[in-house]
């Protein structure tokens, strides 16, 4: 089944309100979507969100180095997912954000030529309750406090509280939330690297009290060694994220008992492929995954949720990336319920698309 033809598109949509996290404030989400079409005419739809600030790709960058990934691709047997992985990764290192949203096309067609939904094709089953949690962004205590009663009486059944600056700010931000909160709903926070390995273990130590579920990204990503310091000496359950890119990484952070869990990304590991790679790691060290998002749409998150569905190894589920944005370009796929629910239905491959309305004022690339 040979792929005819690629086109890629420079997808902007704002964030309905500024999202500030211990690295970067975003304001737009800058995505590229894949359109991938067999010599049969089936569709493959992918999508990413480049992340400068944590995976050193921009909208820029990803375009580029797409147009590149896109003629070597033109040719290849689309549902020969391994060959075209290797292939990508032969001709071009790193770059695995890219790289995720034609790995996200792949699986599309693919699972379209076995005419099965995504999450059958991966061997799963539609048979999970599946709520993600809600984001709180940094900024005072007062106004962090505010977002979280908000999303508490939005119904969401836990909140994510961005952190990563100093001791005494980070516990005043938890303790006004708790405050208003009450200490029912599970928190979990994410300093996205924002602390050292002392300030990190001394937040972690002070925020024990606050009964947090896990804590993303204490330190800096590179810092292994201080992570699984971290760990040893933490309350609070340690989680990767900027750390495990790829299945490589998850080992290593195996090897040195570094983290309780992984946070997956498609995004980070290049997509799906990969992704299956780093939870069978996750398996055989007996840790658990959460997944993730940056500012995708409902597309990258419907393509998640296929994920999620084949891995019950999976328990933990951030997939609030869409409600931030003020426009919504998907058409079919992942749909928020009540009180953080989402879902999806039996619709085959991915299940969703791309709504030629919003394409045709996007910049575009074909070959
Ligand atoms: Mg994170």
């Amino acid at each position: 089944m040979k792929i005819a033809k690629i086109e890629l598109f420079k997808l902007n949509t704002p964030l309905i309100e500024p999202f500030v996290i211990a690295i970067e404030t975003i304001t737009n989400a800058e995505s590229i979507v894949v359109k991938m079409t067999t010599e049969n005419d089936l569709i493959g739809w992918g999508e990413c969100n480049p992340y400068r600030s944590i995976a050193g790709e921009t909208q820029g960058t990803a375009f580029e180095a797409g147009q590149f990934l896109a003629k070597i691709l033109r040719g290849q047997n689309a549902t020969a997912i391994n060959s075209c992985i290797r292939l990508m990764d032969k001709m071009l290192a790193g770059n695995r954000c890219i790289k995720s949203a034609f790995d996200m096309a792949l699986y599309d067609i693919a699972a379209k030529a076995a005419n099965l939904p995504l999450y059958q094709f991966l061997g799963g089953e539609n048979n999970r309750s599946v709520t993600t949690d809600m984001t709180v962004g940094i900024g005072s205590p007062v106004q962090m406090a505010a977002s979280a009663f908000r999303f508490k009486n939005q119904g969401f059944p836990a909140i994510k509280v961005k952190l990563g600056t100093t001791l005494k700010d980070d516990v005043a931000r938890i303790r006004a939330i708790r405050d208003t909160i009450g200490d029912r709903l599970p928190l979990r926070i994410d300093a996205n690297q924002g602390w050292d390995e002392a300030t990190a273990i001394a937040t972690l130590k002070a925020l024990e009290r606050f009964d947090i579920e896990h804590c993303e990204q204490p330190i800096a990503a590179r810092n292994i060694a201080g992570l699984a310091r971290v760990k040893a000496a933490s309350p609070i359950p340690i989680m990767a994220d900027e750390a495990v890119f790829d299945h490589f990484d998850a080992l290593g952070l195996v090897q040195h008992a570094a983290c309780d869990y992984f946070n997956i990304k498609l995004a980070k590991s290049g997509g799906l492929y990969n992704a299956l790679k780093i939870n069978a790691i996750a398996e055989a060290a007996n840790l658990k995954c959460q997944v993730g998002c940056f500012s995708e749409t409902r597309l990258a998150m419907s393509a998640l949720m296929h994920f999620i569905l084949a891995c019950p190894n999976v328990v933990h589920f951030d997939l609030d990336a869409p409600l931030m944005l003020s426009a919504d370009p998907v058409l079919g796929g992942l749909v928020y319920g009540e009180n953080g629910s989402v879902f999806i239905d039996d619709a085959i491959g991915i299940g969703a698309s791309f709504d030629d309305d919003f394409l045709k004022e996007c910049t575009r690339y074909e070959v």
